[in-house]
């Protein structure tokens, strides 16, 4: 056989290879009932496969109109379907959720898959939608079936939202309102761990029963979990009114609530309403919005009610803005470092900088990260957020230290969802190493807030990343609980004295013993200070008087870009 003939063979070999192939394939999508779309990121080619018409009445043809899958499902799900819909967001490789359609009323599980290239960039992405509806609904009536919380005797969250839609459809024919009030117990934690979980259990039984005394065809009370219960008020009015009920409450919580064990508990509650339809027609928004003016009640002074009013739902709608924006500033990772300086407060010199992301939004400016970090932390973009800045910083930390070989420490902010990750010792290490950075100038900065949710799984990968040699900062100290006395067990080695604490020194004769005593205890265990947001000479010769060890402020220097700071390195 000559070349020539042996390469025609071989070429039709190929073929005949394909064709099977494609045979097969065509075979096994043609028996399934599920439907498919195939994209290719280098072609942008998209195309759709399998019994597409019966679950969608509409095409997509281009990567773009995947938005009108998202538009196609119930509202309840479009949070979930639009994560699902885009793995490569968060650098996933699958992704899966089950929603409902909202038209046909069908369940649909959906799994999303991408292939990357080595670098990590996305190559395909194969989505498939399969209908579950017979399986769901069986599954639906199932949890349907436990109403109750077992507890309380009220009912629990699942049946409460259920109940909440029909009170509101029931308003929406009637024209009229419901209002929906979420009530926390005030400092519970310290029940709880004053007087034991078994206490706490009970206290939450009777608080719960209390509650149920007002449950009528108007009014629905439950209890979600902890101490959080919600009740929803249909048509408030008169003694049906939200004011009547919550002074009722009140009124009770002047009395002692007895245990079994002749104990005489007193406990305060906080509320927060929102009203349908004003703050919102959606029921879990409503939900949402009530335990939002509740938090925010909280923070300003615990004991009252707060209604969810214009301003705040203009605060909200603007929330919602931002959190939409983000997944497009997350996607083209539009962000930004700055970096502020850290001086030795002894001799002035440069002892480090911590890096803070920023934010421009070509319509709205400078988001503020005070801002959008926490909507990140809600919706998981704080992941590869966080995973850019500390890269980011890290290669520009390098940067200087090449061009100006100096070395000094430099601080990155951690979010506690971002150490929450099983791969995040391992990730950030693998970081430090493909810079070839020295681990003792890099300090992760972390609040106690971060701590106290997961005590355990965090302080063991602290750990990991002390014996590896990397610094741990405690943030903000003085604004979370700030106890003194576990300062000691934890796996730290500087601690950040908050900004409030700084403004109020001078002026306030307890904040002043209290940062003595701070600055002894600290001193004592060995640990380093950093004190932030030092804005005046009085504050500064003050904090030099106590022996703090180091400055941060707008005083010495705000946050600035990373041309700023090469100046700062040269002179
Ligand atoms: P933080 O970690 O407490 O950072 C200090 C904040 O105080 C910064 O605000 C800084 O610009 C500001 N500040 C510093 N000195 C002064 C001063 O003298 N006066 C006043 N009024 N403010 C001062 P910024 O940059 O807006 O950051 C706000 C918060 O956002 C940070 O608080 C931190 O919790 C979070 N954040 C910022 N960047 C990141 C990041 O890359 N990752 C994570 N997870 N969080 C970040
Ligand atoms: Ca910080
Ligand atoms: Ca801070």
């Amino acid at each position: 056989m000559n070349e020539m003939q042996y390469q025609v063979d071989l070429m039709n070999a190929m073929n005949e290879k394909l064709k099977n192939d494609q045979k097969m394939m065509n075979m096994i999508i043609d028996t399934s009932t599920s439907c498919f779309i195939y994209y290719n990121y280098e072609r942008d080619d998209l195309r759709i496969l399998g019994e597409w018409d019966s679950y969608f009445d509409f095409n997509v043809k281009r990567i773009s109109d995947l938005q009108n899958i998202i538009d196609f499902v119930d509202e309840n799900y479009r949070d979930e379907m639009a994560k699902c819909l885009y793995p490569e967001r968060s650098g996933d490789n699958h992704t899966s959720v089950t929603v409902r359609l909202s038209s046909s009323k069908k369940w649909v599980e959906c799994d999303c898959n991408v292939i990357y290239d080595a670098k990590h960039e996305p190559l395909d992405k194969v989505i498939r939608f399969k209908d579950v509806t017979v399986v769901n609904d069986k599954n639906e009536e199932l949890k349907y079936m436990a109403y109750y919380d077992m507890m309380t005797g009220l009912y629990n969250r699942n049946y409460f939202i259920r109940l909440l839609a029909d009170m509101t459809e029931r308003a929406k024919k009637e024209n009229t309102r419901v209002a929906v009030m979420f009530i926390d117990i005030d400092d519970f934690r310290t029940i709880n761990d004053g007087m034991g979980l078994v206490i706490g259990d009970e206290l939450m039984m009777i608080f719960g029963q209390f509650l149920n005394d007002f449950s009528s065809d108007d009014c629905i009370v439950s209890h979600f979990n902890g101490d959080r219960y919600c009740m929803a008020i249909y048509n408030p009015g008169g003694l049906n009114s939200v004011d009547y009920i919550y002074k009722m409450i009140r009124n009770r919580t002047r009395q002692p609530f007895n245990t079994a064990d002749g104990r005489e508990i007193y406990i305060k509650v906080t509320a927060g309403v929102a009203m349908y339809p004003d703050a919102s027609e959606n029921v879990l928004e409503l939900i949402s919005c009530s335990e939002i003016v509740m938090l925010r009640a909280k923070n300003k002074g615990k004991d009252v009610i707060q209604y969810f009013d214009s301003e705040l739902l203009a605060e909200f709608l603007q929330n919602i803005n931002i959190e939409n924006k983000l997944k497009d500033a997350v996607y083209d990772m539009n962000f930004e470092m700055y970096y502020q300086p850290q001086f030795d407060a002894s001799n002035g010199n440069l002892r480090g900088v911590e890096a803070l992301i920023r934010w421009h939004d070509p319509d709205d400016g400078m988001i503020s990260p005070a801002q959008f970090i926490p909507l990140a932390e809600k919706n998981g973009t704080i992941v590869p957020i966080g995973q850019w800045v500390i890269e980011d910083s890290i290669r520009t930390y390098m940067q200087w230290r090449q061009d100006y070989n100096r070395s000094f420490i430099l601080s990155i902010n951690i979010s506690a969802i971002q150490y929450k990750r099983d791969d995040f010792v391992k990730k950030l290490i693998g970081i430090v190493e493909k810079y070839n950075m020295d681990p003792k100038e890099l300090e992760l900065e972390i609040t106690e807030t971060a701590l106290i949710d997961n005590y355990n799984d965090m302080t063991e990968k602290l750990k990991l990343l002390r014996d590896y040699g990397i610094r741990i900062s405690m943030d903000d100290f003085g604004t979370g609980y700030s106890s003194l006395s576990y300062l000691k067990s934890l796996p730290i080695d500087t601690l950040k004295i908050d900004k409030s604490f700084v403004d109020t020194v001078l002026s306030d004769e307890n904040t002043n013993i209290i940062m003595e005593s701070i600055m002894g205890m600290v001193k004592r265990l060995g640990l380093e200070t950093v004190a932030e947001g030092v804005e005046t000479e009085e504050q500064l010769e003050y904090l030099k008087s106590i022996n703090c060890d180091n400055i941060q402020g707008y005083l010495l220097g705000r946050p600035q870009s990373e041309e700023d700071i090469k100046k700062l390195l040269k002179d």
